[in-house]
């Protein structure tokens, strides 16, 4: 079984990381995703495909940085409307769903000669509806918003590569955020995982977000630390497929409650905003997202006089943030006081700060030892690493 799991640009290699610890050995890393496959195949064929299907399930349950798992059907050259067809008409689609259910499918394409993607997505629907009602006597109706099966086709210059999804929703939704959450513009939660991957934290130093709005990079970076599987709060488009394997989904959903409920923190989180109504959101949205309330320290505080919690003080720690910038609306910061701030209080600290902002090194007059190409949705961002000097200890003053 070749999988392939999209993520958002800039997030591939962490992402091939993240797989790997999964139990998945790397086929490809192209832009924007990464196929795989599982590691460790046992011959015999039964097992085999029970050692994919978990696979899928575990990475759909714990990846922190994919945006979907595509399980892949075929993959074959075209050159006309009609091989699309084709190719789409030999899957056994009886056995992945049933005329009840209803389906999306999503085409995209780079290079493909084909004059309409719409067209192209018109006959995959059409094959796939012909097959269920030669074999099943009827056909799936069409739902774009809560489609029960989801279906990709990927076309480039030459082949056509055809996927069934597992995971229903994108994967950045973990489960508990509120629809009508007034979060200004939150980060996806794929994305602010990433910051953390990209930055390196993995829970042993203090974490902080001096503007953390509704929570996220603060509430993923506790689930890491705290061993919680993002998916926790979700279900997934795999448990609509018609191999659904409820006990072996059930035995990773178990390994995954018992690692939760031993996970302990090691170091601090905290997490600050200028305004009341983003903490009072964020500390609920902690709370849904299965966090025990001691794991975040919450405080509402503008970023230019933000500090470290006490028990954060000494060896320093990683700032993680989303400051507002461009046409964002509400509130901003003083940059060069937000510069003076992190060079004073946070001394021996690394700040990482995600920003569509080129300028944002001149501004807080700090120099950047990193400097990562990142795309927050369609926006161009950066992901600027500033490594705050230590302050010479008072040790080491009385000695001198
Ligand atoms: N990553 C966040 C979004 C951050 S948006 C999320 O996922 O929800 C930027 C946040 O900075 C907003 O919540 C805004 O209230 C806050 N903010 C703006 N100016 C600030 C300042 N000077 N100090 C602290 N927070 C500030």
């Amino acid at each position: 079984m070749i999988l392939f799991a999209p993520c958002p640009r800039g997030l591939e290699p962490p992402l091939a990381a993240e797989l790997t610890g999964l139990g998945a050995h790397i086929l490809e890393q192209v832009p924007g995703g990464i196929s795989f496959e599982a590691a460790d195949m046992p011959a015999e064929e039964s097992a085999a495909l029970r050692h994919a299907w978990a696979l899928v399930y575990r990475v759909n349950l714990w990846s922190r940085l994919a945006s979907r798992v595509l399980i892949q059907l075929d993959q074959a050259p075209y050159r006309k409307e009609k091989d699309l067809y084709a190719l789409a008409f030999e899957q056994p689609w009886e056995a992945i769903m049933h005329p009840g259910q209803t389906l999306r499918i999503d085409t995209s394409a780079t290079r493909s000669p084909l004059k309409s993607l719409n067209f192209a997505n018109l006959l995959i629907k059409d094959a796939i509806c012909d097959r269920l009602r030669q074999h099943l006597g009827d056909r799936p109706s069409i739902d774009t918003e809560q489609p029960d099966v989801r279906v990709f086709l990927f076309l480039d210059a030459f082949k056509a590569t055809l996927y069934v999804d597992s995971s229903g929703e994108n994967l950045f939704k973990r489960g508990w955020r509120q629809s009508d959450d007034k979060g200004e513009a939150p980060i996806k939660e794929n994305l602010a995982a990433g910051l953390i991957a990209l930055s390196g934290w993995q829970g042993a130093q203090p974490f902080a977000d001096p503007f953390c709005g509704s929570g996220t990079i603060a509430i993923e970076a506790a689930q890491q630390a705290l061993d919680i599987a993002p998916g926790l709060q979700r279900d997934f488009g795999f448990q609509r497929l018609g191999d659904f394997d409820e006990a072996l989904w059930q035995q990773e959903r178990e390994t995954a409650l018992a690692r939760a409920s031993a996970g302990r923190l090691r170091a601090p989180i905290q997490a600050s905003d200028i305004d009341p109504g983003m903490i009072a959101l964020a500390r609920a949205n902690a709370q849904r997202a299965g966090l025990p309330r001691e794991a975040i320290t919450w405080s509402v505080c503008a970023a230019e006089q933000a500090r470290p919690l006490a028990s954060a003080a000494g060896n320093g720690g990683f700032i993680i943030s989303n400051p507002p910038y461009g046409e964002r609306m509400g509130p901003s910061f003083d940059p060069v006081a937000l510069g003076n701030n992190l060079r004073q209080a946070w001394a021996g600290w690394q700040a990482w700060i995600i920003t569509s902002d080129r300028d944002l090194p001149g501004q807080i007059r700090l120099r950047e030892s990193r400097k990562i190409p990142l795309f927050n949705g369609t926006l161009e961002c950066r992901l600027f690493c500033f490594q705050m000097k230590a302050l010479p200890t008072p040790g080491a003053v009385a000695k001198t």
